[in-house]
């Protein structure tokens, strides 16, 4: 299945250094049009804001935010806001640019963007986390929109954060626009399945793998690193197929249990503790000896950077399913090809999550909401052609999954951007 891929550059660039070599290997494998590689390589707008606001002791911090719209091509654009004191404009830029491809690849009709606050949501309290949330949405207003830029959840934002802009953004209307972001809660226009849908995305791509590779589910082994909304998820689904999840990594540390551990146990360990660690009949290991594992799937399902140089010879799995976005560094990546491990890439394999978002933003136009049943059909559909689009490319050009998916995607951008033309 893989044969060439990116040459990408050291993990010591930045994110969006990182983002533009990617997208540039694909470029340059799909003999693309100067000009439209000049304007993909770029984010179409990045707006930054210093905003105030009034904390609960009476003192007023102003806040930095940001938020940059990659590509504007395919429609409007579409990604998350997080909250974190360390975000940079060079992270925001390179997840936005991240956000177009993903779109693409599952052909769904949005461009990419991304959000961000510089903060740290674990020391404020809910009423100035409400305050600085809707002072950024007032701040970005002039960019949100359901025809325009519509934000999502992301790190340290939920859906409660996501009511307070689609309230905010009403207010200023005079009417409800439920249709401006996504990952609502039902109440006020979110979609059932919106909750697992990145996890169910994630092993419907595996289950297209699994064929591909003459891998039985039924008691494959699969270690997990983060047991949050997508890992839980994962493993959940993964479980239901069959296959028995051996170890499971968080913040906290690695459990480890031969036959297959107790997922309903790590579930009330994680709700009672906070960490999956303890969780009754599992061993705790060292926290990196999750990558060590006997296993045939692992799942990194945390944060970005994880497989990295140091790890990736010791990987035991056939196949590697992205959760998380950029868990492979480019070093990584590159052992893993030559070791012959499939990997299903981030942009494939955690779509699920924003093709729900979309389903929530296209019955908010409607007004008109559709059952789990219908949900879970039309984003397997949607993930199992992705998954052969992708196989397809991989197998006719001789490249990685990862490759191919970039190839894809940025191909059909690229189409998009041609035809459209450029204005004036
Ligand atoms: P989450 O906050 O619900 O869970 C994160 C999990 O990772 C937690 O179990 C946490 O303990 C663990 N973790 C954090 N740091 C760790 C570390 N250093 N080592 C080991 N474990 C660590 O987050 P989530 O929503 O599940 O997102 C996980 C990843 O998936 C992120 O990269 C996110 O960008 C990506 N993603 C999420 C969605 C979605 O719909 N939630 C969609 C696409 C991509």
């Amino acid at each position: 299945m893989s044969t060439s891929g990116p040459e990408v550059g050291s993990s010591s660039e930045s994110p969006f250094a990182i983002a533009q070599t990617q997208f540039e290997v694909a470029a340059d494998r799909l003999r693309l049009n100067p000009s439209v590689r000049a304007v993909l390589r770029q984010p179409r707008r990045e707006l930054t804001v210093h905003f105030p606001v009034e904390m609960d002791d009476g003192t007023v911090t102003v806040f930095t935010g940001h938020r940059v719209q990659h590509s504007l091509h395919r429609g409007p654009a579409k990604g998350g806001i997080r909250y974190h004191p360390d975000v940079t404009l060079d992270e925001v830029k390179a997840l936005a640019m991240w956000m177009t491809w993903k779109c693409s690849v599952v052909r769904i009709p949005y461009g990419g963007a991304k959000g961000a606050v510089i903060c740290n949501p674990k020391e404020m309290s809910l009423r100035e986390l409400e305050r600085m949330t809707r002072r950024y949405a007032t701040e970005m207003a002039i960019l949100l929109g359901p025809d325009s830029d519509i934000p999502a959840p992301d790190l340290n934002t939920n859906a409660q954060t996501m009511a307070w802009i689609m309230d905010t953004i009403s207010m200023h209307q005079g009417y409800s626009v439920p249709g401006v972001v996504t990952g609502k809660p039902i109440a006020i226009g979110g979609s059932e399945g919106r909750q697992d849908a990145t996890g169910r995305g994630l092993v419907y791509c595996v289950q297209e793998a699994a064929k591909a590779l003459k891998l039985d589910l039924r008691g494959s082994r699969v270690a997990i690193q983060g047991f949050g909304n997508v890992g839980e998820a994962a493993a959940r689904f993964l479980g239901e197929a069959g296959a028995k999840v051996v170890a499971i990594g968080d913040s906290e540390g690695t459990v480890y249990r031969a036959d297959g551990i107790d997922l309903a146990l790590a579930r009330r360990q994680r709700q009672e503790t906070g960490s999956i660690v303890g969780t009754p009949r599992t061993e705790r290991i060292a926290r990196d000896a999750l990558f060590e594992v006997d296993c045939d799937i692992l799942v990194p399902a945390a944060i970005e950077g994880q497989i990295t140089a140091r790890n990736a010879h010791q990987i035991r799995a056939k196949l590697i399913a992205e959760g998380a976005n950029g868990p492979t560094t480019p070093e990584a990546d590159t052992i893993l090809r030559e070791r012959g491990v499939t990997i299903i890439p981030d942009i494939l394999c955690n779509a699920g999550g924003v093709t729900v978002s979309y389903f929530e933003w296209v019955q908010d136009r409607e007004a008109f909401f559709w059952t789990l049943e219908e949900i879970n059909a039309r984003l397997r559909r949607i993930m199992t052609r992705a998954f052969d689009d992708t196989m397809h490319m991989s197998r006719e050009h001789e490249v990685d999954l990862r490759t191919a998916a970039y190839m894809l995607a940025v191909g059909r951008v690229a189409e998009a951007t041609l035809t459209r033309g450029i204005y004036p």
